[in-house]
């Protein structure tokens, strides 16, 4: 196992993309499972804390450790088995999603449901539980897993296949490797929106469901088999600008409604708004001046005439909705579709280089509400971002009722002030019946959140499933859940 004791040789490993920096004595870079068995024992036996790391694009601390250890998943990057006749891949967890795809291509094969940051590993998708720009038509990771090994903080290990084990109502009972397991779940229902605050938890849940998504908090994904799907024959994106903002939102109104009904089908439906394209101007000349949002979307078709007759069905909702054809950017090669893409996926980064170069932590909602509720928190986001002072930008996946709404603190002061106000949009969304983390989890930096959408009962009996599988509490420390307050639970 190599192993980095000098900070200056592993301080990338003490941040992610939300910039809160961390601390740890040392590195481990295992390079098979069972070196991650043995140290387990060994830092189970002294007590010491350890994070799991993988690509560090979390945007929540996540990966980033505040004591002990923090060990790399990195050299984990085998790619088993891709099977074409069943669409599958086996792989290790520290295969990057950029590798997956590269290696899927070659069999024209493709995981539909990757998050937008192709850096993100495997694992770091499935313990996030990611969902990416195409969540909209292909719903999270979660669709896709198959089976799972897993390493327990006990330093026992599950081998998981879909269907394996489920649970009965809320109570899991059953036996892995000569061992006995018995837990319940908690009993709080999860909202009607995708949600990733706290533990995915249903009645009759499959146990690969309640690891995908726990953070790094409960066990750690060391392989998996995914569902791949064909790459589609034919797809193309389209970036449309509106003069008028109501114009773009009854657009996606639209869009939603023809594709529930299934007339249309788009994959993606993402939104930005005027600030968004105010910053994005420096990098796209492209964007119209007199532009006040855009929607960015993509649709697929299984043959060319079906493709025809989308390309004409969409030209004519964007005229109907207001938007000029000619200002539009409908991307149908290789080249024009990358650099629509590259335009959805340039303002996270900007963001984060901002943040990085004015020193703060990242101040973003991952809030989604139920549809019906979605004019009321957009209105409200406006409002409130008004009345702040504070620089900030409004993007994302509007498909899912799921906006990114990101301040841009300058100082130190304004950092604060952003917080109080995204208190105030996580309570506004969880009385809207939403969630208060739709895709990029609790982490570190969320936790003040999950006490606005769960009780302290619901709480409570997460940390009770948290401590049943790490009973010192070692593995993610202070992911989702405070240490101070764990440690005195149970
Ligand atoms: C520009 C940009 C765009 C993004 N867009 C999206 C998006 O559209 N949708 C989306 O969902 N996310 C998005 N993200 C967030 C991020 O890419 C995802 O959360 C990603 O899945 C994290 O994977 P990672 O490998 O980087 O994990 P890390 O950041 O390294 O870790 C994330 C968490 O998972 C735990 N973990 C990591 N690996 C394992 C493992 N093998 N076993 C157990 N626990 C583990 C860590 O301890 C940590 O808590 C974006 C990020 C950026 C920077």
């Amino acid at each position: 196992m190599i192993t980095k004791q000098k900070r200056e040789e592993f301080s990338s490993y003490l941040e992610d993309t939300s910039n809160l920096k961390g601390t740890a004595s040392s590195l481990y870079l295992p390079q098979e499972r069972n070196e991650i068995i043995s140290m387990i024992r060994e830092w189970g036996e002294k007590k010491i804390p350890y994070t799991i790391s993988s690509g560090r694009t979390g945007t929540t601390g996540g990966c980033v450790p505040l004591a002990g250890v923090v060990i790399s998943l990195e050299n984990l990057k085998k790619i088993i088995d891709i099977d074409k006749e069943k669409r599958t891949v086996s792989l290790e967890a520290g295969v990057s999603l950029e590798e997956l795809e590269r290696e899927a291509n070659k069999f024209n094969l493709t995981l539909r449901a990757s998050p937008t940051e192709s850096l993100a590993f495997v694992g770091g998708a499935i313990s996030t539980c990611a969902s990416g720009v195409r969540g909209f038509g292909y719903g999270s990771i979660r669709n896709y897993i198959k089976e799972c090994e897993v390493v327990l903080p006990t330093a026992d290990t599950f081998t998981l296949k879909r269907g394996g084990i489920t649970s009965k109502k809320r109570v899991f009972d059953f036996e892995q490797k000569s061992k006995k397991y018995q837990f319940s779940l908690p009993a709080y229902t999860m909202p009607r929106v995708k949600s990733q605050a706290g533990y995915f938890v249903a009645d009759n849940i499959d146990l690969i469901d309640l690891f995908c998504g726990a953070e790094g908090t409960l066990g750690i994904v060391t392989s998996c088999t995914l569902m791949l799907q064909q790459i589609p024959p034919h797809a193309f994106d389209g970036l449309v600008f509106f003069k008028n903002e109501n114009d773009a939102l009854e657009f996606v109104a639209e869009i939603r409604a023809l594709t529930k009904n299934t007339s249309l089908g788009a994959t993606s439906l993402e939104f930005f708004d005027v600030r968004s394209l105010e910053m994005l101007k420096e990098k796209f000349s492209f964007i119209p001046s007199s532009a006040t949002a855009a929607v960015y979307f993509e649709q697929e078709a299984k043959d060319q005439k079906r493709y025809n007759t989308l390309l004409e069905q969409w030209a004519q909702l964007i005229e109907k909705n207001n938007a000029s054809l000619d200002e539009s950017i409908i991307a149908e090669t290789p080249k024009e579709r990358e650099k629509v893409f590259d335009f959805r996926h340039t303002l996270p980064q900007m963001i984060n280089e901002f943040l990085r170069q004015h020193n703060q932590i990242k101040a973003a909602t991952d809030i989604a509400v139920p549809w019906e509720h979605f004019r009321e928190m957009y209105t409200f986001y406006k409002g409130k971002g008004g009345e702040s002072k504070i620089h900030f930008v409004n993007f994302g996946h509007i498909g899912e009722s799921h906006l990114h709404f990101n301040f841009l603190p300058k100082n130190e002061e304004q950092g604060l002030l952003a917080r109080k106000y995204l208190t105030l949009f996580c309570q506004k969304a969880t009385s809207l019946g939403g969630t208060v983390s739709a895709e990029h989890g609790i982490g570190k930096i969320k936790k003040p959140y999950l006490k606005i959408m769960y009780t302290e009962k619901d709480i409570n009996e997460m940390m009770l499933l948290k401590k049943y599988f790490d009973p010192h509490c070692l593995l993610g420390l202070d992911n989702i859940f405070g240490k101070d307050i764990l440690l005195k639970t149970g």
